[in-house]
């Protein structure tokens, strides 16, 4: 058994209470059926702290055989369970109240989030908590307003639609907006009935498990979220193979989402996956620079990169390239690395130190394949997964940081002569999850939206994301779309009923 953490010195800089209570609560348990359980196994793992590389928590492992119960549970709630059948607008309720505990909790989840992921605090504030909320908000609107149809059908028949849930759903989330990805994954599931079993990422458990207490505080029937923890290939694995599982719906890397794909054949699960992505973010001449400059620290560094819509390729038409590049390096250069938990730090730590050691590996590739280091370039020495935010210039699109998926605060900006080859150079990827444009031009604006293959495309800005719009990939980035009314496609079946008169 591993020692117990040293709650004071890993959460050091936490003010809330509520969290310190949680964590000194170790080892934190499996949510199965409505109680908080220990893994079969017995075993547990670690959460650290990115930023100090202390112990949070132990958490309990879950395995397949864990899995396995979680199953149970969650097809009894669906089965014989009130969930799937009960009154619409009483449902909705529950999904409200969920909304409003995560507000009233949201200082405490917040700081939890920055503890656990290494995001910077006022992230978590503006970004991820309230967004959690406004998902399950959302969704609580849609759940009285899943409507099928009448068909006219020939006179002798009456026919309509039912758009039925689908039933258990495994939904298995990354580490870099945790509570978020579990809000985004649970809302349209609940709201349309499903019972779920979350996984959560091994690097960042803890604001999953206590959703988990604040689902059971808002009075959800047992068995209608379950939430495991666990390792990829172990408790995910399990998941994906599951026989006893419905759906499947995956966040994380393009190499992993295949692995599920295929273990997912078995029962032919429904799947819906959204993968990794290598945005390129385009900046035309009449453009504000200054905010196109801003923006595109913003698109590359939020959360310190590790974001799967991250704008990772700027490309910059030639004429302004080096004005730009010299902006941005300026503006990475004064980014205050720092505790996450201090209000003025920008940049946190990487998740992990596997994390880290990838991104350092990256920024090492990039100077061997003759990039030029502009901005960072190195850690920042010290305890904590901290990299300096990088920005490499003279990037061509053939060059592997320019290629593939780092997942770290590293830019690569690279020039464009003309539109044509902007999109041209834009589309050179095996992704295609987001991208943007900016130019004050309105024809060109659109004509490169349109032409850029990638499931969103923001002008004039970056990495706006709201519940009202649907989210996913073209390409490599994945199928399937989250958000919008779009993810009650993913978490609907269609029945369709005949009737003879
Ligand atoms: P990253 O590389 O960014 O850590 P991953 O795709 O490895 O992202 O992880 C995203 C989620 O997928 C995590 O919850 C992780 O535990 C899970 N996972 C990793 N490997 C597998 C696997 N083989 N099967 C199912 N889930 C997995």
């Amino acid at each position: 058994m591993a020692a117990l953490p040293k709650v004071e010195v890993a959460a050091a800089g936490a003010k809330q209470s509520a969290v310190i209570n949680f964590l000194k609560e170790s080892p934190k348990n499996l949510l199965i059926g409505g109680k908080f359980v220990a893994a079969k196994s017995g075993k547990v793992f670690e959460s650290i702290n990115p930023a100090n590389e202390e112990v949070l928590a132990l958490v309990a492992e879950g395995d397949a055989a864990d899995i396995d119960e979680a199953v149970k549970a969650a097809r009894g709630a669906f089965e014989q369970g009130r969930w799937p059948s009960m009154r619409p607008a009483e449902r909705a309720r529950y999904l409200f109240k969920v909304a409003d505990l995560i507000e009233a909790h949201s200082e405490e989840l917040a700081e939890l989030e920055t503890l656990d992921n290494g995001k910077p605090i006022w992230e978590s504030r503006v970004v991820d908590v309230p967004f959690a909320a406004e998902t399950f908000r959302y969704y609580a609107g849609w759940v009285t307003k899943i409507y099928g149809e009448t068909n006219p059908s020939d006179p002798s028949m009456f026919n309509f639609t039912l758009h039925e849930p689908v039933g258990v759903c495994g939904q298995i989330i990354p580490w870099n907006f945790p509570l978020l990805m579990a809000s985004w994954k649970l809302a349209p599931a609940l709201a349309c009935g499903n019972t779920v079993i979350l996984k959560p990422a091994e690097q960042t458990p803890l604001t999953a498990l206590r959703l988990g207490e604040l689902i059971l505080e808002a009075g959800l029937p047992d068995g209608v979220v379950n939430v495991i923890p666990g390792f990829g290939p172990t408790a995910g694995g399990a998941i994906a193979a599951h026989p006893g599982i419905d759906k499947v719906a995956f966040t994380g890397s393009t190499e992993v989402g295949k692995e599920i794909l295929k273990a997912s054949a078995g029962n032919l699960k429904r799947i819906s996956l959204e993968l990794g992505g290598k945005s390129p973010n385009i900046i035309f001449p009449d453009t504000d620079m200054k905010r196109a400059v801003g923006s595109a620290m913003m698109g590359v560094f939020m959360t310190q990169g590790q974001v799967c819509c991250a704008g990772t390729r700027i490309f910059v038409e030639q004429g302004i390239y080096e004005q730009f590049a010299e902006a941005l390096s300026q503006g990475a250069q004064k980014m205050t690395l720092g505790n996450p938990l201090d209000p003025k730090t920008k940049m946190g730590p990487v998740v992990s130190r596997e994390q880290y050691d990838r991104v350092m590996g990256y920024v090492k590739i990039g100077k061997d394949e003759g990039a030029k280091v502009a901005a960072g370039g190195e850690a920042a020495g010290g305890k904590g997964y901290f990299i300096k935010p990088t920005v490499f210039t003279g990037v061509c699109n053939e060059m592997r940081i320019a290629r593939e998926e780092i997942f770290g605060p590293v830019a690569a900006t690279i020039p464009f002569k003309d539109e044509d080859d902007a999109v041209l150079q834009g589309n050179d990827t095996t992704y295609g999850l987001a991208a943007a444009v900016w130019t004050r031009d309105v024809s060109r604006a659109v004509r490169v939206a349109r032409r850029l293959k990638a499931g969103t495309v923001w002008v004039n800005t970056y990495g706006v994301l709201d519940p009202i719009s649907p989210f996913g990939g073209y390409k490599q980035s994945g199928f399937g779309r989250e958000l919008g009314r779009y993810a009650l496609e993913l978490y609907t079946q269609v029945k369709s009923v005949f009737v003879a008169l």
